[in-house]
């Protein structure tokens, strides 16, 4: 049972069509894991915190450096010096304190998922590199635990759905086979702080439509977004039937 003041600090979404006390009660309930507090983990932890979702667990074992600040939005010049994990989950806390925080500030690697996995109802992929995103959603879609990936770089951003529950859509290894060796890197192409805002919310938003179950969440689709002139586009995406994550060759371990 939500409490009266839970019925008023989430009014405006219990409003909403489609969106009730039981789906507030739904993401009240729910355990979410974050993969990375940097320019997309911040703002979509911040909404689902603010959302009234009940757990988050927040990984990452960064520290918060001064060229962060532009658009990591939970991390304050004070903040320079400490883990991202303490940082984001002290603003986290002040903005809804009913929400349960915990610190996983590790590498996410193998270890750290097969402890977490079983934990949660799913994940955010909110990291700035190829290898751990190609990591967490084969590991994600062999526990069949949802994940919203999401990568930002420049002006642009693609966001997708992998949904191992949601028969015949592609994984990630489906969509992304390989490393591009070329693709540059934050820190070598720049990121606007309005790109990661957008993709990280956008996050977000998956993210609440798969805990609570309403609306239609981004599976087997990739939207590509480009934020120099603001267009959208959803791409289907195919199942790999030689896929060595999802397809019938069986289920590759690395
Ligand atoms: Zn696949």
């Amino acid at each position: 049972m939500l409490t009266d003041a839970e019925l008023l600090r989430y009014s405006r979404q219990i409003l909403l069509p489609g969106w009730d006390i039981a789906a507030q009660e739904r993401v009240r309930a729910a355990r979410v894991l974050i993969v990375g507090l940097g320019g997309l983990g911040c703002p979509a932890a911040q909404t689902l915190a603010a959302a009234g979702v009940g757990t988050l667990v927040l990984c990452d074992f960064d520290i918060v450096e001064l060229s962060n600040l532009q658009r990591q939005c939970l991390h304050h010049e004070a903040d320079i010096g400490r883990l991202k994990v303490d940082s984001a989950a002290d603003k986290l806390a002040a903005i809804n304190p009913l929400v349960t925080l915990l610190r996983e500030p590790h590498p996410v690697d193998a270890d750290l998922l097969a402890r977490w996995l079983p934990e949660v109802d799913l994940v955010l992929d909110c990291c700035d590199n190829f290898a751990t995103r190609d990591e967490v959603a084969r590991l994600c879609w062999q526990a069949r635990i949802p994940l919203v990936s999401a990568a930002a770089l420049g002006w642009d951003g693609q966001l997708a759905v992998y949904d191992a529950r949601a028969a015949g859509t592609a994984c990630y290894r489906c969509v992304f086979p390989a490393a591009d060796e070329d693709a540059p890197a934050c820190a070598d192409a720049g990121v606007m702080a309005s790109t990661v805002a957008v993709m990280g919310s956008w996050q977000a938003q998956e993210a609440l439509k798969l805990l609570a179950g309403v609306g239609e969440p981004l599976r087997g689709q990739l939207l590509l977004w480009q934020g120099s002139n603001n267009s959208v586009r959803r791409v289907r995406t195919s199942q790999d039937p030689a896929c060595p994550v999802c397809g019938n060759q069986g289920v590759i371990s690395a």
